[in-house]
């Protein structure tokens, strides 16, 4: 429940002191008088990934030119960095690898689930997905419900029943276990207990999950999940993203977009395709080392952190977010539209306003940096590792300022960016 009692500055100030995750804050090298609520969209800048892409770039690349791909390990950096995920998502060492984006990542993954389940059963030609999914999911499932063709279709639906319509024809469920708009967690578990009954593959997309919650994907049932590395995993702009198989499905999954490096042996260079056994076969071309670079660094940063903690402190900073929305800017007409119950909340909190585009962009100025997602949402993200509870108490009264003073009406907040 959130909290009821009164706060203060000096006691946000209290709070960051006996903050067990307080030095990892340390870790980012974030821009004085910035207070970052976005970290759910691009995540801060890890020193480490300054010193190592400079290393990558100067000695690896500049030095070692070809003779990297060996000598510094570039050919198992994307194996490697998924095992660092792995970790923080509960997987095994070897279920994950990071490469491509979410995007070709859950269109891999659902385009196999599909072929698997119309080969068992053709009448199985449904992928399911949830209309408020994140719109690439969607996108990109209709595109391959056309490439499939064959009566392939993409069914999106809406509530929060989503058991009832685990229906014969499904071949595969596509769903985002933290909805990015309102921050509302799937349970996981319960979900693929009953697609399993059901005789279908849920693919989840934790891009809003992973290194914010703690994750248990084997523990809970997942078989195949995707996720993204440049949000709560750090891993810079536009990072490689990641795929989970669990072992026991990697063997026999169709790997629709067969690249070379997917292939058993690359380096042989034969011109049929054999898919690698194992979590190899997921990647598809040569990947970006200096972004793996980064992302490495990014996962890094989650080195000697339970889990726990990171899910303890958002819960409170979330929580106190929202408690300061209700008690300082109670007249301005925000409405929180994230779930108040803490199992059904991700790591961010959204408010709705008429004006919250404007609204967004005068506090933006002020150096409280959160997002707009539209058609009217504020939205904050809390990552954990370098957020603090005074950072909380700061944005709160700059937002208040900024409504009490009326400054978000000036007219160079009313006009959209291209990126929002
Ligand atoms: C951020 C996000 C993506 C991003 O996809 P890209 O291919 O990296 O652009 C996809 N799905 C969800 C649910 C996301 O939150």
């Amino acid at each position: 429940m959130k909290h009821t009692t009164d706060w203060s500055r000096e006691r946000c100030l209290d709070l960051d002191r006996t903050d067990p995750l307080a030095s990892a804050r340390s870790r980012f090298a974030l821009p004085a008088g910035i207070i970052y609520l976005d970290g759910n969209s691009l995540g801060a800048l890890p020193h480490g990934a300054v010193g190592a892409l400079s290393r990558t770039i100067l000695d690896e690349w500049g030095a070692g030119l070809i003779r990297s791909w060996n000598q510094a390990g570039w050919i198992d950096l994307a194996r490697k960095t998924g095992d660092g995920i792995a970790r923080l998502i509960g997987a095994k060492a070897g279920e994950v690898v990071a490469c491509d984006s979410t995007s070709i990542n859950l269109f891999k993954l659902v385009a196999g689930a599909l072929a698997q389940a119309r080969t068992r059963n053709p009448q199985r030609r449904v992928i399911l997905s949830e209309k408020g999914n994140f719109p690439t999911d969607l996108y990109m499932a209709e595109g391959l419900a056309k490439l499939v063709g064959d009566g392939a279709e993409l069914r999106w639906v809406e509530g929060d029943n989503l058991v009832a319509e685990f229906r014969p024809d499904v071949a595969v469920a596509l769903f985002t276990q933290v909805d990015y708009r309102s921050g509302r967690v799937l349970d996981m578990a319960r979900l693929n207990a009953a697609a399993s009954a059901a005789g279908h593959d849920i693919v989840w997309d934790l891009s809003h999950s992973a290194g914010a919650l703690p994750l248990e994907v084997g523990r809970d049932g997942a078989e195949l999940a995707v996720g993204c590395g440049y949000k709560y995993l750090n891993g810079g702009p536009g990072a490689p993203a990641f795929v989970y198989v669990a072992r026991a499905r990697q063997a026999g999954f169709p790997m629709m977009l067969s690249g070379w490096l997917g292939h058993a042996t690359p380096f042989e260079f034969i011109p049929a395709y054999q898919p690698a056994p194992d979590i190899a076969r997921f990647q598809c071309g040569t990947p970006s080392i200096l972004a793996l670079r980064a992302l490495q660094e990014g996962v890094a940063t989650f080195a000697d952190i339970a889990m726990k903690d990171v899910r303890a402190k958002s819960l409170e900073l979330s929580d106190l977010f929202w408690t300061l929305m209700e008690t300082q800017c109670r007249e301005y007409g925000f409405q929180c539209i994230s779930p108040e119950e803490h199992a059904k909340r991700g790591s961010q909190l959204s408010f709705a306003h008429e004006h919250a585009w404007p609204i967004m962009q005068a506090i933006i100025d002020r150096g409280v940096i959160g997002d707009f997602r539209a058609p009217n949402l504020l939205r904050f993200g809390f990552a954990p590792l370098y957020v603090r509870f005074i950072d909380v108490w700061d944005a709160v009264m700059t937002i208040r300022e900024v409504m009490s003073a009326g400054d978000w009406r000036a007219s160079k907040y009313q006009s959209r960016n291209a990126v929002t």
